[in-house]
C-alpha cells in the first residue's frame, strides 16, 4: 500500500489548503524577518516567498546603490536622498532608519491594503525599523531574529557573497555584533545552521501566527451562527 507523504513545511503552503479559508475573515500579520548581514535572511525570505502564496514582500526604497543583479521595484525601490526625504515627510513611510550610511523606509500604502485584504507581509528590515513598528503596529507584528550559527559562518558568507569590498565586509562584521545585541526585542530565534529546517521552523511559526484569535476578523459572526444554531 502507497504510503502518505509526511507532511512538509510545503503542504502548508499549498494553494487550497487554507486553514483560514473556510468562511473566516482573518486580518493579515506583519512578519518581521531581522538579522545581521549574511546570515541567510534574503536567501529564508526568497524560499518562503516561493512556498507561501499568502504572503508578500514589502519592498523597501533605499538610497544605496543597487548591487549586480538587483531589481528596481524588485529588491527596492531605488530612489535619490531628495525623494526619500519627501516620501518620509509626507508621511508614506511605516517606519524609516539609516543603516550603514544609506536611508532606507517601508511605503505605506502598499502594506496596508494587504493586511486589510488579509494577506500576510514579510518585511526585511533592521532593530530600528522594527522598534518603530512595534510602537504603531504591534498587534500585527511576529518579531523573528534569525542568527548565523558562528562567527566564522557569518565572514564566510559575508565573503563569498562577493558583491561588497573588503572595507564594506569589515564594517558588516562589526555592525553585526551591534545588531545581535538585540535579539531580546523579538518573539522568536531561529540559529541558520541550515536552511531547509530554518524554513520549515519559519513556516511553523507563520502557520501558528495565523491561527492567533485576534487576527480572525470574522470569528465573533462564525461563533454567533454557531451558537444561534445550537
Ligand atoms: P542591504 O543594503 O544589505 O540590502 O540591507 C542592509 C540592512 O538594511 C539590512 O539589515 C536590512 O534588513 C535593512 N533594511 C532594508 N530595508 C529596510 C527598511 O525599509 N527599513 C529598515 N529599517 N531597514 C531596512
Amino acid at each position: 500500500m502507497a504510503q502518505a507523504p509526511t507532511p512538509t513545511a510545503a503542504h502548508f503552503a499549498t494553494p487550497g489548503w487554507k486553514p483560514g479559508s473556510k468562511g473566516l475573515a482573518r486580518r493579515g500579520l506583519m512578519l518581521v524577518l531581522s538579522s545581521p548581514s549574511g546570515a541567510g535572511k534574503t536567501t529564508l525570505s526568497r524560499r518562503l516567498l516561493a512556498l507561501d502564496d499568502r504572503i508578500t514582500m514589502s519592498v523597501s526604497v533605499t538610497t544605496r546603490p543597487p548591487r549586480p543583479g538587483e531589481e528596481d521595484g524588485k529588491d527596492y525601490f531605488f530612489v535619490s536622498v531628495a525623494e526619500f526625504e519627501r516620501l518620509r515627510d509626507s508621511g508614506e513611510l511605516l517606519e524609516h532608519a539609516t543603516v550603514f550610511g544609506n536611508l532606507y523606509g517601508t511605503p505605506r500604502a502598499a502594506v496596508e491594503a494587504a493586511l486589510t485584504a488579509g494577506r500576510d507581509v514579510l518585511f526585511d528590515i533592521d532593530w530600528q525599523g522594527t522598534q518603530q513598528l512595534d510602537q504603531s503596529a504591534q498587534q500585527d507584528l511576529v518579531k523573528v531574529f534569525l542568527l548565523p550559527p558562528s562567527a566564522g559562518d557569518l565572514e564566510q558568507r559575508l565573503r563569498t557573497r562577493a558583491q561588497d569590498s573588503d572595507e564594506v565586509v569589515r564594517q558588516r562584521m562589526s555592525k553585526a555584533s551591534d545588531e545581535i545585541s538585540h535579539f531580546t526585542e523579538y518573539d522568536y530565534i531561529l540559529i541558520n545552521q541550515d536552511i531547509d529546517d530554518s524554513l520549515a521552523k519559519l513556516t511553523a511559526i507563520l502557520n501558528a501566527e495565523r491561527l492567533k484569535r485576534r487576527r480572525l476578523t470574522g470569528l465573533a459572526e462564525f461563533v454567533k451562527s454557531l451558537r444561534d444554531a445550537l
